[in-house]
């Protein structure tokens, strides 16, 4: 039986920890604040900001909270982020994506200059992680490293497989364990017998975006698994990448879902925020 990792008890634990770190920075030098850009109205993504409000209500840090219709035009959309840009009371900025079709999202995201980009998606950002310089790491992958962290997982010289390569989750966690001297395979869809390789590895890193995905003759006895996977199964419950149930004796630890890696991602989100902050 492994021991299923608690991310839910462990953002609670950070969360505790940075309200002190917030109520101590904001009696030396004023609030914190976070810029929240929602453009149009997906559903998913009014939940994902609602969230993030509240979670830095929780924390004392202040959002600023703008909510721009869907016809909402480039010039327009770019003109809201360069005020963000110059303003003194920001400190971080997140544009809730996906944006609207006809948006360039890589031109409005590209205002954002690496010292408020809290998401840790720009090219500055990205690259200082590639060199192992400081930077803001991207929410999700920082997060697994300190679930790692907490549950005593030292990566370093271990073999550690990363299944899927998005930018936003396979590509960073990929660099974080190299950074963390861990031997690194990165897997897709045009990995060939992806099942040896993902059976090789001490630490299983998956984020694909396929239900269940992953089964125990995938994994290693004794390895340690985490799921970032954020799916439906036939019932429509949420589930992960991984078959929990049929994994979760071959692993010694394992991160369920939900209340596995969702907990931890708006909890390093704020965490960036307050690191924006304090390197200002
Ligand atoms: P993405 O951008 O869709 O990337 C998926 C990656 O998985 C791609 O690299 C793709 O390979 C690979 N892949 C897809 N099917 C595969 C298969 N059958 N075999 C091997 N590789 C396969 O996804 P993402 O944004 O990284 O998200 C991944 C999952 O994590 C989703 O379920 C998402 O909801 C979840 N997520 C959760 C959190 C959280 O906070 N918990 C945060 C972000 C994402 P190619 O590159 O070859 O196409």
């Amino acid at each position: 039986m492994s021991v299923s990792i608690d991310g839910k008890a462990l953002a609670a634990k950070l969360r505790g920890e940075l309200k002190e770190k917030v109520a101590a920075y904001k009696a030396e030098r004023g609030d914190i604040g976070l810029a929240v850009v929602l453009i149009g109205e997906d559903p998913a993504s009014q939940v994902y900001v609602r969230n993030k409000i509240k979670a830095c209500e929780e924390v004392g840090i202040k959002s600023f909270s703008y909510h721009l219709p869907a016809e909402t035009s480039q010039a327009e959309a770019e003109a809201l982020v360069d005020e963000l840009v110059a303003s003194d009371k920001v400190h971080g900025i997140l544009v809730q994506l996906p944006l609207p079709k006809h948006l360039n999202e890589r031109k409005i995201l590209a205002r954002i200059p690496a010292a408020k980009d809290v998401d840790g998606f720009c090219a500055e950002n990205v690259g200082n992680l590639a060199m192992n310089r400081e930077t803001i790491v991207a929410c999700t992958p920082f997060g697994v490293m300190k679930m790692l962290e907490e549950y005593g997982i030292d990566p370093k010289g271990k073999s550690a497989v990363v299944l899927g390569r998005s930018n936003i989750v396979g590509k960073p966690m990929a660099m974080l364990l190299l950074n963390a001297d861990a031997t690194v395979t990165v897997c897709h869809s045009k990995t060939k017998d992806l099942k040896d390789v993902c059976a090789a590895a001490d630490i299983l890193v998956v984020a694909i975006g396929r239900a269940k995905f992953v089964t125990a003759d995938m994994v290693k006895e004794g390895a340690v698994v985490i799921d970032v996977g954020m799916d439906r199964d036939e019932n429509g419950k949420l589930c992960g990448d991984v078959d929990f149930e049929n994994v979760k004796d071959k692993a010694a630890y394992i991160t369920p879902v939900p209340g596995g890696v969702g907990p931890m991602t708006i909890t390093m989100l704020m965490y960036n925020t307050y690191i924006a902050a304090s390197r200002r």
